[in-house]
């Protein structure tokens, strides 16, 4: 597909573009949101029409951005990315949808950042396929509409009660991405190999898997890792073994745990005695983002069973001492 990137996001390698899957064909797991947008996709083409505007929601990494680039690839349109937070006046928003082209694609990461002053052009925009200019002020103001050619919104966010409500009534599909299972994470790991041209066994490849935290971006960042490992130290065949050695150079546990959700979990435990703690007073602690810590950090651990969230606050579950090997304390009377 033809691709014009307004921004990069800050944590994507350029290199990676080649994992991602082109077709809804390829794309791994994710049944349910893969099937409404085969229905939509498949109706819209139909009716020659653009696909209505799709939101995603879900932590980072599980292929957000890559469906944006499959509807494009689906839609034969190009697709232009940009983020909520690189929209930082009304001028920036227009001047992209006004380039855009009949069954084009926009895709707007981290939506919920969006400035509100940009947020109101989208309303016409997705709603009417109009922006609406203002000249001049007070008596002498005239507005004038400016008509957009027919394209499709494709918004992501990682934080769905940050949206507005208007802007989210204009989606006409709201789909939210899980964290992978283990055998589509294998899937993903064996096709990653096979693009990346290494040589990994099935064993190799389920303990990659396993320590990734049920992410896409993971698998691929740490397999290219686990290959560098598996070049110098090894005979160049992934194995379980390797990637045991690999990862645990980067810290990474066999739950796939980082240093940073390790770090997380003992300030819970022996900063707060295991919980109830408010999210501000452990950022505060960790000296680490409030949103690193909601986005990425926290999602995981309560899929996973580590972390139990309550109305007074974050708790660390038995399964966290457990895991890290510490016997929980004295918890008080009550
Ligand atoms: P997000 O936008 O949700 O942060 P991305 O779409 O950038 O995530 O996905 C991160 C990486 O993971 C991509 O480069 C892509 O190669 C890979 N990936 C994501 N989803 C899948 C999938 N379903 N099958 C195979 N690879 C995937």
């Amino acid at each position: 597909g033809i691709v014009s990137r307004v921004s990069l996001p800050a944590d994507e390698e350029p290199e990676i573009l080649s994992l991602r899957p082109e077709r809804l064909s390829e794309y791994v797991g994710q049944a349910e949101a893969v099937e409404t947008l085969e229905i939509a996709i498949a109706a819209a083409r139909k009716r020659n029409e653009p696909l209505d505007h799709v939101i995603f929601h879900g932590p980072p990494g599980l292929g957000k951005t890559t469906l944006a680039h499959i509807i494009a690839n689906e839609m034969g349109g190009t697709l232009t990315v940009t983020s909520g937070p690189a929209l930082e006046k009304g001028g920036d928003l227009i001047g992209i949808l006004t380039h855009l082209a009949e069954g084009d694609v926009l895709f707007v990461d981290e939506i919920h950042r969006t400035p509100k002053t940009v947020e109101e052009f989208l309303y016409p925009a997705m709603e009417d396929f109009a922006v609406d200019f203002v000249f001049d002020k007070g008596v002498h103001a005239r507005s004038h509409r400016f008509r957009l050619k027919r394209f499709t919104l494709v918004g992501a966010t990682t934080r769905v009660g940050l949206l507005s409500a208007p802007l989210r009534d204009r989606f006409g599909i709201f789909r939210s991405l899980d964290f992978y299972n283990e055998a589509d994470l294998i899937k993903i790991t064996l096709r990653s190999a096979a693009l990346l041209e290494v040589e990994i066994d099935q064993a190799g490849a389920a303990e990659l898997a396993k320590r990734s935290r049920g992410t896409p971006r993971i698998v691929n960042r740490l397999l290219r890792r686990v290959r560098d490992y598996t070049q110098v130290r090894a005979d160049g065949v992934i194995t379980r073994d390797t990637v045991a050695a690999a990862l645990a150079l980067e810290g990474i546990d066999e739950k796939g745990l980082t240093r940073l959700d390790r770090s997380y979990l003992k300030t819970i435990i022996n900063f707060y005695n295991g919980g109830p703690v408010g999210i501000e007073a452990i950022a505060a602690t960790l000296q680490e983002e409030t949103d690193t810590l909601v986005d990425v950090v926290e999602p995981y651990l309560l899929k996973i069973g580590l972390l139990i969230r309550t109305s007074s606050g974050r708790k660390a579950a038995e399964a966290a001492f457990r895991h890290l090997a510490i016997v929980p304390a004295e918890k008080g009377q009550k």
